[in-house]
């Protein structure tokens, strides 16, 4: 089977679930660019857990996991099956991984927010995996390394977070100009992937002010380094989305191989 691609999408604020803006419209052309996968798996950075899991559940329940928002958003659903896991290859490349089995936990918003406008039809099973806050991002980056076999075997992988995300500096306009310190860190972000330096990327904290400023708290950062740790040679990149939200949060999306 060929190998499938990786994607890094930026979520953003869940008010993305009802808009149409240059953001979900990248979103839904980009769905349509990839042939169907057998699966979906999502490391989100809304799933925080010690030690690493993934949701293996037959029918999925939609976690409505923000707050304060217009009822419109809790009225949205995304129906989608999800895996139990029966596939033999995928349960051993999990096994060897050390990933365990949630069977309860359903989906974030992280997940069913950017997968409404990627695959609106909810056809594609969906998996989420969670993010151990025991590691180290080096052991991020080493996890998806060994999750890297699941791209042969039909897996469509999604690192879902944000590349600059700091909520203590947000402003509620989404369109609000955004401050050069986060414009700064998500070109030297773009530079480092392009030219495939995931050591530094790896290592963001020794990469000055900026760095520290839009990633506050990493958990929206990380996905990223799973979407990287998964790129196999010849994989290329290429950017589906730029640009900023709420002044604080870089959109940038990309997919690595095709
Ligand atoms: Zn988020």
């Amino acid at each position: 089977m060929e190998k499938k691609p990786v994607l890094f999408l930026g979520h953003g604020s869940p008010m993305n679930i009802i808009l149409e803006n240059s953001f979900t419209e990248s979103l839904a052309q980009l769905g349509q660019s990839i042939p169907k996968p057998k699966a979906i798996l999502v490391v989100s950075a809304h799933w925080q857990t010690k030690g690493t899991f993934i949701t293996v559940n037959s029918a999925p329940e939609i976690i409505y996991d923000f707050y304060g928002f217009p009822q419109e958003l809790y009225d949205v659903s995304y129906p989608c099956p999800g895996v139990n896991m029966q596939v033999a290859e995928w349960a051993t490349i999990l096994k060897n991984a050390g990933v365990a089995y949630d069977q309860q936990r359903g989906l974030d918003h992280g997940a069913w927010a950017v997968l409404k406008h990627l695959y609106p039809k909810a056809d594609v099973p969906v998996m989420q995996l969670s993010l151990d806050y025991g590691k180290a991002p080096y052991e991020h980056y080493k996890l998806a390394k060994q999750l890297a076999p699941l791209r042969q075997q039909g897996v469509l992988m999604i690192g879902s977070g944000n590349i600059v995300h700091n909520l203590r500096e947000i402003d509620w306009n989404m369109d609000a100009k955004p401050y050069d310190w986060g414009i700064e860190f998500d070109e030297q972000v773009k530079e480092a992937i392009l030219e495939g330096k995931h050591e530094k990327l790896i290592t963001y904290e020794k990469m000055g002010r900026s760095a520290l400023l839009s990633i506050p708290t990493s958990e929206h950062y990380l996905p990223m380094l799973y979407t990287l740790g998964l790129q196999t040679e010849g994989d290329e990149v290429c950017f589906s989305h730029e640009g900023f939200q709420n002044a604080s949060m870089s959109m940038r999306c990309f997919s690595i191989g095709k």
